[in-house]
């Protein structure tokens, strides 16, 4: 068994980092927050009062944090990651951040001799915690096929994209199409409902016709035929609103440095934008069903 570093033990990483010790590993816990620092050590991680002190003798470092900015500051630097990690040590980034960013951090730990992949997830808290996720990894061969170890006890299902940063690629453009999906889908029923169909009979012909999709078999924005979908509980979430644009926007920067069309995925952003402005992106991203409506 290891000694895993785990940085970022937050809404996804608490439950992730609660899955290596529950697979025997040595898992040593830093974050800013106490809170979630005292959660980690309530599922058996050892607390470290720092990431110079959590990498020291760590074999693998795991870090599962906000954004591009944390993850840079976390990993470059006299003080970061790469300059202090063990020699031949393993880095595994399972944050979403932009791709430039992971691509020059994982340069950076190659260029020092260390392997890194970075492998975003997909799938919210409770798969986090179930050990369901999927991940999404972008890195050499052998740095995935030595991260796979690990990914395993945290996922179901663990994808090589490629190359560095393919990870995040593959992430960015899921994401802008789930939040395309969920707008087109709320436009539908909303519509539906306007012109006399109630919600379970259009849901019965969709879901079995072509315009059925993940949006609305799993995760129906119309209250009644998905009865575990936030639709439900008044749009709790789930996964916010919020983190849907962060996605978006994510997915934006990318278009516009690859010089690439995304009409649609620029639409939705301005539409989760519109949530945010009112002050309604911490509810569940299919909530975007009351802007649709009119509602918010
Ligand atoms: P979170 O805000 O709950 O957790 C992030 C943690 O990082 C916090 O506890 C924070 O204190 C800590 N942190 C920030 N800077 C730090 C630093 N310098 N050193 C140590 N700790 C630091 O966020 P989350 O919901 O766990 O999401 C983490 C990542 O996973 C994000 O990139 C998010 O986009 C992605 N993600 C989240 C979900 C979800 O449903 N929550 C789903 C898929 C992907």
């Amino acid at each position: 068994m290891s000694t895993i570093a785990f940085i970022g033990l937050g809404n996804m990483g608490g439950g992730m980092a609660a899955n290596l010790v529950k697979a025997g590993h040595d898992v040593r816990a830093f974050d800013l927050s106490q809170e979630a620092l005292d959660k980690a050590v309530g599922a058996g991680c050892a607390a470290a009062s720092s990431v110079l002190n959590a990498i020291k003798g760590a074999e693998v470092v795991v870090t599962m944090l906000p954004a591009g900015t944390h993850v840079r500051s976390v990993y470059q630097g006299a003080d970061g990651i790469i300059e202090n990690a063990e020699e031949g040590a393993l880095l595994i980034d399972s944050s979403t951040i932009d791709i430039n960013s992971a691509r020059a951090v994982i340069k950076a730990a190659e260029d020092k001799g260390l392997a890194m992949v970075d492998a975003p997830v997909s799938g919210g808290v409770a798969a986090a915690a179930a050990g369901t996720l999927t991940f999404m990894v972008g890195g050499t061969k052998s740095a995935f096929a030595k991260a796979q170890l690990y990914l395993e006890k945290m996922g179901k299902n663990i994808f090589h994209a490629g190359d560095a940063g393919n990870g995040q690629v593959a992430k960015v453009c899921n994401n802008m199409l789930l939040g395309i999906s969920m707008i087109g889908t709320c436009e539908a029923f909303a519509l539906a409902e306007k012109l006399g169909l109630d919600a379970q009979t259009f849901f019965d012909i969709s879901s079995t016709a072509s315009g059925q999709n993940w949006s609305m078999t799993s995760y129906c924005p119309a209250p009644g035929p998905v009865p575990a979908a936030p639709s439900n509980r008044d749009y709790a979430a789930g996964f916010t609103a919020a983190m849907m644009l962060k996605d978006l926007r994510l997915a934006k920067d990318a278009a516009e440095s690859a010089q690439a069309s995304t009409p649609l995925g620029e639409h939705a952003e301005a539409l989760y934008s519109k949530m945010e402005a009112a002050k309604k992106d911490d509810l569940d991203f299919s909530g975007i069903m009351k802007l649709i409506q009119g509602m918010l």
